[in-house]
């Protein structure tokens, strides 16, 4: 019999959305009157913008006619997709970068589990916690990590802290660490760093020479001005950072699939021998081998959320979605909750009231409220006595969930 990889049965079973919808569902049962209103969705909720669709709609048109056909496109994606998000999404930021070094794909989750393919197993790797699963669990798929302890970590992964005590920005690691994902704006805390806490970063990896990961999911929802929405708005980044992008948040691509990846030609990392090699060149062989690329009208669509009118569309998509977000982390303040996040990205993270668990609040607020959130204890253990709330939603339920909110812990 074939033997399967054992890293596997290392993960702990999905547990947080199968548990909510099961607490969720328990509750309609017995309450079929109750008018409940999720705010625990990480997934957006409004439609792609008409520019979007218009050339969506062409791509797919274009797909119909012998002479515009498209079969098997780059592997690396389109250059006329590519050199628009450069010059539209970086070139702004004073960002240069080339063709050759940004990669389509299709969405920023496979590729920041991917990457692990071009770098041993014998990197030591550290991650935030609380933090968005993908980063951990692909580690331990991959044989990076022994097993889990009774608190959820995992044997030889270093975990940074993020927590209201430390501002969210937490220490460098104490031991030598050789990968460092980073997430700014974060999920699940919603908090951004800022250009000195960034650079702070750059500087760690090159005297160590560690390689960043820098996942931007949710750049496009930064307001306040000066906040990086790259990490090569740094110094330094190009010969450290390997930057994800994703067209899901930002446009509501999270059913159409489209994101990417930037590996600078400076960025290198040694072979067994001592050898420096580019990683660029890595990815690119990695992806010619195991990827055929992003359909062609959804590359289309992506390149439209980059036109005058399309980012016009898309940015009072976000605009909406912020305004959730001020409505709801201002609704919580009153009602003299803790809250973060919900300036420069669609999460509040919250701090549970009377220092209950996640879990508790989870149920108080299901029971008393008719409102679901995510237990921030879900993401991580430092994320226990948190809650995340999601900005991802309809303005009147969202009005309506604070209003309730307000009812119940309001002074
Ligand atoms: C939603 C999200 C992504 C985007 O994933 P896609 O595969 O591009 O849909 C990446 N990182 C984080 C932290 C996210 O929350």
């Amino acid at each position: 019999m074939a033997r399967l990889n054992d890293n596997y049965l290392k993960l702990k079973a999905g547990y947080l959305f199968p548990e909510i919808s099961r607490r969720v569902s328990e509750f309609t049962t017995a309450n079929p009157d109750a008018k409940v209103i999720r705010l625990g969705i990480g997934d957006v909720t409004r439609p792609l913008v008409p520019a979007v669709l218009k050339a969506f709609h062409e791509g797919v048109d274009d797909m119909a006619k012998g002479e515009s056909f498209h079969g098997y496109g780059p592997e690396q994606g389109y250059s006329w997709l590519i050199d628009t998000i450069i010059d539209k999404a970086y070139k702004p930021l004073g960002v240069e970068l080339k063709t050759s070094e940004m990669f389509i794909s299709d969405g920023s989750k496979c590729d920041c589990a991917n990457i692990l393919d071009i770098f041993d197993l014998s990197n030591k790797v550290a991650i935030g916690d609380p933090v968005y699963p993908v980063y951990n669990d692909t580690n331990v798929m991959v044989g990076r990590t022994g097993e889990a302890d009774e608190k959820g970590y995992y044997e030889n992964i270093v975990y940074m802290p993020y927590t209201a005590e430390n501002n969210f920005a937490p220490a460098f690691p104490e031991e030598k660490v050789d990968i460092i994902y980073l997430c700014f704006p974060n999920n699940p805390t919603g908090t951004v760093a800022t250009k000195e806490q960034l650079k702070a970063w750059v500087d760690y990896a090159l005297s160590n020479d560690a390689v960043i990961f820098f996942d931007a999911a949710y750049e496009a929802f930064i307001t306040e001005p000066g906040i990086p929405h790259s990490i090569y708005e740094i110094e330094g980044a190009r010969e450290c950072a390997i930057e994800f992008r994703s067209f899901s948040k930002t446009a509501g691509f999270t059913g159409v699939r489209c994101g990417l990846t930037v590996v600078p030609e400076e960025l290198m990392a040694t072979t067994k021998n001592g050898e420096k090699v580019a990683l660029n060149k890595l990815w690119n062989r990695r992806q010619s081998t195991k990827f055929n690329g992003v359909s062609y009208p959804v590359q289309k669509a992506a390149q439209a959320v980059y036109s005058e009118e399309g980012w016009a569309q898309v940015k009072e998509v976000i605009d909406y979605y912020m305004e959730n977000a001020r409505i709801i982390r201002e609704g919580l303040t009153a009602a003299g909750i803790d809250c973060y996040g919900g300036v420069n990205a669609p999460y509040i993270w919250l701090k549970t009231p009377e220092g209950m668990s996640s879990w508790d609040f989870f149920d108080k607020l299901l029971n008393e409220c008719f409102v679901v959130g995510t237990p921030g204890s879900g993401f991580g253990p430092s994320g226990e006595g948190y809650f995340r709330l999601s900005a991802f939603g309809d303005r009147e339920n969202v009005e309506t969930a604070v209003a309730r909110i307000r009812e119940k812990w309001g002074k």
